[in-house]
């Protein structure tokens, strides 16, 4: 079973500023909009003013990364590392660096975050819709493959030992989310709305000055559950209810505890991360979900320079001190005070 998130896609953007953005300048008023189904996922670029060429430019830019990081396209360069048998293979500047961005996540996330969970990923079906519980054995011999720290990347040589097979879709998005703000802005866009799957990235503000309001979704509902109000970041959300399957009353997500190669069960619905860095928010939201609660709050103790919104099991609101006063409960969340954490 798996909910598609074009529903929540539509919201978002209703939220993020399609709506507002249209009536206090007619000059902003124009934009130019692409649309796709990319990563197994819909994505939209709005770039406000006149800036067809550049929005084209972003689709072509998404379509070429998604041509490089699938692990199930067989022409990707991810697909041929992961059957390369042990011997080294090169690879493209854009794969190198999203690797080398996300090995050193791994690393700082004390491998929460693992790109070398794709075994695990595949036995459970998350990548092809054949879903199934492991058994215990299966899921331990093919722990023995995960392990970020065998990757080895040396400039864009990339060697794997045999066995070991890579998996960047915890990073991806966050990734292409960089890269094509990156694009628009050479292109002198100076305001966008990136919606890649449940990946937000803005450029700029909105095209009147005020900030965007990005919805999060509510886990157990059809709505959201807050609204942050940014500009020049990325919004970039994980939980259990996107991809899942049920068996036997029980329910299986697609984010995985590299430590037991089970879905994380961590006491958490979903976790937020606001930052600059795309491909950073997506690594913490998916490492954040991993550690729970406690170790998410120590984690951010320790690195900062993110914000973060943790939806509790228990229905509590978590957040940030440098998100306070932009966060704002929403939906059947609105009676919630957030907690607070400080420095
Ligand atoms: P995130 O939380 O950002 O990431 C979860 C995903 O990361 C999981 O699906 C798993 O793949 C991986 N993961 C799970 N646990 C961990 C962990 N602890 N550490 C590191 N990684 C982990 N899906 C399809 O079904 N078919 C496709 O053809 C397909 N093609 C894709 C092509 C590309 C280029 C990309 C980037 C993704 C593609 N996907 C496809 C989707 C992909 O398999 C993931 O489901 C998706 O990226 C999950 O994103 P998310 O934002 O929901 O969750
Ligand atoms: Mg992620």
């Amino acid at each position: 079973m798996r909910r598609y998130i074009i529903p929540l896609l539509l919201c978002l953007c209703l939220l993020a500023g399609c709506d507002t953005a249209r009536a206090p300048n007619e000059e902003n008023d124009q934009s130019d909009t692409v649309e796709l189904m990319a990563m197994d996922t819909f994505m939209r670029v709005t770039a406000y003013g006149e800036h067809r060429e550049a929005a084209e430019l972003a689709k072509d830019e998404i379509t070429a990364l998604e041509a490089l990081l699938s692990v199930t396209d067989e022409g990707s360069e991810i697909y041929a590392a992961n059957h390369a048998g042990g011997k080294s293979v090169a690879l493209s500047d854009d794969t190198a660096a999203l690797l080398e961005r996300a090995l050193a996540l791994c690393e700082s996330t004390g491998g929460a975050l693992d790109v070398t969970i794709y075994p695990v990923v595949r036995a459970w079906g998350f990548t092809t819709d054949k879903f199934r519980v492991p058994e215990a054995d299966e899921l331990a011999e093919l722990l023995e493959r995960v392990d970020y720290t065998r990757v080895s990347l040396e400039g864009n040589t990339l060697t794997l030992p045999a066995g070991v097979e890579l998996d960047l879709g915890a990073v991806a998005k966050g990734y292409a989310g960089d890269r094509v703000a990156a694009l628009l802005r050479e292109q002198g866009v100076e305001n966008a709305l990136l919606e890649l799957g449940g990946n937000i990235h803005t450029v700029g503000s909105k095209p009147d000055g005020s900030l965007w309001r990005v919805a999060v979704t509510d886990p157990a509902g059809d709505g959201y559950a807050g609204v942050v109000e940014v500009a020049d970041k990325a919004v970039v959300t994980s939980g259990g209810y996107e991809r899942y399957f049920e068996q036997h009353g029980e329910t299986y997500w697609h984010i995985i505890d590299p430590a037991t190669g089970y879905p994380a069960r961590t006491g958490l619905q979903s976790v937020t991360i606001v930052a600059e860095e795309g491909v950073k928010c997506d690594a913490l939201s998916t490492a954040l979900f991993v550690m729970g609660p406690e170790k998410a709050e120590k984690f951010w103790r320790e690195t900062g320079g993110f914000d973060f919104i943790l939806l509790t099991g228990g229905g509590e609101i978590v957040i940030t001190e440098g998100i306070e006063d932009s966060f704002s409960p929403y939906g059947a969340w609105i009676d919630q005070s957030p907690t607070v954490l400080r420095r």
